[in-house]
């Protein structure tokens, strides 16, 4: 992609960002409401196939171009990238692993929002150890029929399709092996049981669902192989990290530009606060965060597209993107004072929505560990 698309694009979102989004983020997620106008034009922009390949109706974007989109949103309302982020990454599994009828019978769908998703994964009974999960898929004539409860499912009451990983052999060894991923697409036996409080990220739906003598078709088995939906999976969580880096980067980014906003105004002793040593320390510390994020940030990117393994580096800018969000979002309050408090400025707003960066798309625990291993795996002594 050339600079000049590139900057059309990033203009485009600007435009629209500035027009419908600000004006009205802060009203809807006191309300915890869909977006429902915002996503019909973020369908008009492309969004939903912001990284489908163009063969298949999508933008085909660079994940370095994708990765300053999220951003910018997420600088203005780190909610809606959720609609189309695991979307994206349900589409990224048929896009790398589907057979060539699951491409073509979905992806242009879901390039144009007319069939939006994302991910059913995560169970009440686990996370981070997705090998552990229970709900069981076991062949029964042309279809699967599905048992079993996922839960904190983003877009799962208002998306009809999901990237639905199961278990078909729960006794394989290793465990993975017993794993299988299907496009699951609402239907009888499948329902959303209950909507999920949360402390920020509102405005997007997450869901429990469950799955009860649910019959889906084996032609919709990712790539038609069984035993392969871990590693569909764990494909997907290379681009998803860049995702989740890319809002901490618009969350921190956000959480700096209202602070020195404010900074300035704001006067005590007879000067903005900004004159205040304890004041410019913070400013200091919180821009060369957003710098270093945004950096980790593109250097990731750039591997993905250079088809480079990138878990490391994925890794690295979504520990550190998540949490320079998290260490700017209290930052913020503390220089709003009271202000930062209250509920009528955005900054507390941030400070909810940042903790979730550093727990979805693995935990910040396990980014370590995983920067770690690669550490070792690629410096053998
Ligand atoms: C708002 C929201 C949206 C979400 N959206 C989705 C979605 O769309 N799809 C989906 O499938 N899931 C989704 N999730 C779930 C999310 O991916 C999980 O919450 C996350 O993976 C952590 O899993 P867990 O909650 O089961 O925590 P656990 O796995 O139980 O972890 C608990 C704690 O133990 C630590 N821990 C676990 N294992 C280890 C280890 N081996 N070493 C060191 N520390 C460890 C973790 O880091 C964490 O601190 C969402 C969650 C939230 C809150």
């Amino acid at each position: 992609m050339n600079t000049a698309d590139e900057t059309q694009i990033l203009d485009a979102i600007g435009k629209w960002l500035e027009r419908d989004v600000r004006p009205k983020a802060h009203e809807l997620e006191k309300k915890d409401e869909y977006p429902e106008s915002m996503v019909e034009t973020m369908k008009e922009l492309g969004l939903f196939g912001a990284t489908i390949p163009q063969a298949y109706g999508g933008l085909g974007l660079p994940a370095s171009t994708y990765a300053k989109i999220v951003a910018q949103i997420s600088e203005v309302w780190m909610s809606l990238t959720g609609i189309f982020n695991s979307h994206l990454i349900m589409a990224a599994a048929v896009a790398r692993y589907g057979t060539e009828e699951q491409k073509r019978r979905f992806l242009p769908k879901f390039a144009s929002g007319e069939i939006r998703g994302g991910l059913a994964l995560t169970e009440p009974d686990c996370g981070t150890d997705l090998q552990a999960i229970r709900t069981r898929a076991v062949r029964d004539g042309k279809d699967y029929v599905v048992n079993g409860t996922k839960t904190w499912i983003s877009n799962g009451i208002k998306g009809s399709c999901f990237a639905l990983l199961v278990k078909t052999d729960p006794n394989a060894s290793p465990r993975h092996k017993g794993m299988t991923m299907f496009l699951a697409e609402k239907g009888k036996g499948f329902r959303v049981s209950k909507k999920l409080d949360k402390l920020g990220y509102k405005g997007i739906d997450s869901a429990e669902l469950i799955f009860e003598d649910y019959r889906v078709p084996a032609q919709n088995l990712i790539g038609g192989e069984e035993g392969k939906g871990f590693h569909h999976a764990i494909g997907g969580l290379e681009l998803g990290r860049i995702n989740v880096a890319a809002r901490g980067v618009g969350v921190a980014n956000a959480a700096l530009k209202d602070s020195v906003a404010y900074a300035q105004v704001r006067k005590t002793f007879g000067k903005p606060i900004c004159e205040h040593q304890a004041i410019q320390l913070k400013l200091g510390e919180m821009a060369t965060r957003c710098e270093a994020a945004r950096l980790l940030v593109e250097s990731a990117a750039r591997a993905y597209d250079a088809g480079e393994r990138c878990d490391m580096e994925a890794g690295m800018a979504k520990y550190f993107a998540s949490e320079a969000a998290l260490e700017n979002s209290i930052e913020a309050v503390r220089i709003h004072g009271g202000y930062g408090y209250s509920t009528e400025f955005n900054v507390e707003r941030y400070y909810r929505d940042a903790p979730l960066m550093c727990i979805g798309e693995g935990t910040n625990e396990m980014q370590r560990i995983i920067i770690a291993r690669q550490l070792i795996a690629r410096n053998p002594a």
